[in-house]
């Protein structure tokens, strides 16, 4: 911080600015310090000298100016917020919220902790064994699994380990180019796959694939067969596509594996969403090797979930690469208690009923009626399943319908609330919201309806 260049004269208001060490021995300050560092309350503190300094504020209200700024610092910087968009795994709001059982394992596993060692011989453990367990017990057709950490990565080490530097002649994937997706912020599947090492054979044409064409492309340098779910768009019309059985038996016939990605991870059917494949059918219908994200619908932490027959999953789990993409502890813990817990809290807002969202919505109406006596709408309003998949599937539900305004004074609130807007109105969808929210959320909006 550099000084003022004028001399500051005897009767300057600036004289009267406490000094630091003064204000870092409040006991406000002091105990701030324990929860944040020294450095992080030594800026603030900076920060509203500086301030004070600029005639922003009085000397005099240096102190309290710390200490109500101290406040709103965290060790972490992110914000909570509600989900009141309706998407269910909402990309750029973290994807799946944990269950209450997850961040109990995350806790418990954040310290010291037996995941790579044998309490009862005192001996090294291997790691992992007890969530690789809960994945197998909630897939019995697996054989073998591994988490590592996302769906990407697991891509990735299943292509670079069957077809990568190391696999001889044999570094072709092949995939229908109905199949070539990119899965958002510009990121490739096939640029992915290719980058280290192994080739896209393209089959096929956007719309229709035959199993023909895949028949063609196998020969010496076909190292396996690829099948991605179309987890965030669809192909409508004249089309035709190969399913997993008719191509497991191809590669079969030819030795070859058969990889899945199924995206969403579900693992077992969802009414609600009829073209979300599953671990377990994928398995059951012939694929070797199938791959899901941990926290999609599966509803857990980010994952990349690698389920299929013995010796592909332990040739994918030798492979160096597999060490740059190891599961933690925190993804270990967290998954386990997903994948062998209670239903976790995208399937419950997945499921929730059109009906139970209506009364809800309807009585945060007259909460909000009752507090500013200002009336709103409840409209209509379809949920998504969002970045985990249901591409273009409507989840009926409803939404409070505010003016459109609100929508950034709601984000900027202390715990900030994300609705959409759509038609000049702001939507707020209580779907991926807690129901003990509901009075907060009330006197929320009705504090912002009232201005
Ligand atoms: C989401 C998705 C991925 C990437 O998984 P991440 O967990 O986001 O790394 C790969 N393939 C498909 C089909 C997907 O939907």
């Amino acid at each position: 911080m550099s000084r003022t260049a004028s001399p500051v004269a005897g009767d300057d208001p600036r004289r009267r600015i406490p000094r630091t060490d003064a204000v870092l021995a409040l006991d406000e300050v002091e105990r701030a310090k324990q929860r944040l560092g020294e450095e992080r309350v030594r800026n603030v503190v900076r920060d509203m000298q500086s301030r004070a300094r600029a005639g922003e504020i009085a000397p005099e209200e240096v102190e309290g100016a710390v200490i109500a700024a101290l406040e709103s610092v965290h060790a972490c910087a992110f914000t909570p917020v509600l989900n009141a968009t309706g998407v269910i795994v909402h990309t750029n709001l973290g994807r799946a919220p944990l269950s209450p059982q997850a961040i109990d394992a995350l806790e418990a596993a954040a310290g010291y902790v037996d995941v790579e060692f044998d309490l009862a011989t005192g001996l090294r453990g291997k790691r992992g064994v007890s969530t690789r367990e809960a994945l197998l017990k909630a897939c019995p057709a697996a054989q073998d699994a591994l988490a590592v950490n996302n769906g990407a990565a697991a891509l990735s080490l299943i292509a670079t380990a069957l077809a990568g530097p190391g696999s001889g002649k044999r570094s072709e994937i092949v995939l229908s180019r109905g199949e070539m997706i990119e899965i958002g912020a510009g990121f490739r599947l096939t640029e992915l796959i290719e980058s280290t090492g192994p080739v896209i054979h393209e089959v096929g044409t956007t719309n229709r694939t035959h199993l023909a064409d895949y028949e063609k492309a196998l020969g010496e340098n076909t190292a396996a067969l690829l099948k991605i779910h179309a987890s965030n768009y669809v192909i409508k019309g004249f089309t035709s596509a190969v399913g997993i059985a008719e191509l497991a038996e191809l590669a079969h016939a030819h030795d070859l594996p058969l990889i899945v990605d199924i995206g969403s991870g579900l693992f077992s059917p969802e009414p609600l969403l009829p073209d979300e494949p599953t671990l377990t059918e994928a398995l059951e219908q012939g694929a070797d090797l199938v791959l899901a994200s941990g926290d999609k619908l599966v509803g857990g932490p980010q994952a990349g979930l690698i389920l299929g027959k013995k010796e592909w999953v332990e040739r994918v789990a030798r492979h160096p690469l597999a060490r740059a993409m190891r599961a933690d502890k925190l993804l270990l813990a967290a998954l386990e208690a997903t994948v062998g817990g209670p239903t976790p809290p995208v399937l419950e807002a997945l499921h929730t009923e059109p009906a139970a969202l209506k009364t809800r919505t309807e009585k945060l109406a007259r909460a909000i009626h009752e507090r500013v006596n200002v009336t709103c709408e409840v409209v209509p309003h379809d949920g998504r399943v969002g970045g985990g998949g249901g591409a273009e599937v409507p989840i009926p539900g409803w939404a409070l319908r505010v003016p459109e305004h609100l929508a950034s004074e709601l984000r900027a609130l202390e715990r900030p609330i994300i609705a959409t807007t759509r038609d000049g109105a702001c939507l707020i969808d209580v779907r991926c919201i807690p129901e003990f929210e509901d009075d907060e959320l009330a006197s929320a909006i009705a504090a912002l309806m009232k201005r």
